[in-house]
């Protein structure tokens, strides 16, 4: 049935955004995902149709109320729906590539994007939303971070990549960055394609891409090391 992402925001023009074109837009065409977007504001209720109000306790800014939020929560996924609840925001768990597989393989999940000051605390517990985060920055909105979490798991559903293979080598597939990559011509400006790349020795090309790949994560990434290192399914070398 493919994978089915529902998006909460005010912002539904937003979507499907970039998703609607290459490798993502090919996806959506044929059916491998689905990605709907509600607007929250179409579960407001009174003249004024308010989705925020100010902060309790005072201070900047506007809330989310949680009612509307919960209405719209509860319109699209009823509670016996399989599908993850997750809450675009900065202070959430940051996304990694691992979790992005887990959500790949399950059946899709419901997205809710903030505005404002963020949501109230109530409706995050009352409907479970778990909280994730795209990076250590703050976005004005929740639909940017959606927008990319949606990119990196549509990219890793069956079939969505040609080539199959070319997932596994890449960044944080194995707790590494991945190696440098290069292409023709032969010489660009007086550098020249390492050459064990063009030697056709497939064992000493693979033993490089490994090298560099520690190297480079050793130098920008060293976090990541720390738990690789230990990993039991690391090749040994
Ligand atoms: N006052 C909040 C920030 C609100 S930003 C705080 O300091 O934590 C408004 C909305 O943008 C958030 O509700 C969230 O949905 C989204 N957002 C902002 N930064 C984000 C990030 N790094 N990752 C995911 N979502 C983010």
């Amino acid at each position: 049935m493919g994978f089915r992402a529902t998006v909460l925001t005010l912002y539904p023009e937003m979507f499907p955004g970039h998703l609607g074109v290459s490798l993502a837009g090919r996806a959506l065409e044929r059916g491998d995902a689905t990605v709907e977007a509600v607007n929250i504001r179409d579960h407001a209720t009174g003249k004024h149709r308010n989705v925020d109000d100010t902060p309790a306790g005072g201070g900047a800014g506007m809330v989310l109320r949680p009612d509307v939020l919960a209405r719209a929560i509860d319109a699209v996924s009823p509670e016996n729906d399989p599908r993850p609840r997750l809450l675009m925001s900065p202070r959430g768990r940051p996304l990694t590539q691992a979790r992005v597989r887990e959500l790949a393989s399950g059946p899709g999940a419901v997205i809710v994007c903030g505005r404002f000051e963020g949501v109230d605390q109530r409706v995050i517990e009352a409907r479970n939303l778990e909280e994730i985060s795209i990076g250590d920055y703050v976005l004005s909105g929740g639909e940017p971070a959606a927008l990319i979490l949606l990119d990196a798991v549509i990219r890793v559903l069956p079939g969505v990549m040609g080539n199959a293979l070319s997932g596994t080598h890449e960044s944080f597939e194995a707790g590494l960055l991945e190696h440098p990559h290069y292409t023709r011509p032969q010489v660009f400006e007086d550098r020249e394609i390492p050459a064990v790349l063009t030697s056709g020795n497939h064992k000493a090309v693979e033993d490089w891409r490994q090298e560099e790949a520690l190297k480079l994560t050793r130098a920008r990434r060293p976090d990541l090391l720390q738990t690789t290192e230990t990993r039991p399914d690391q090749p040994e070398k």
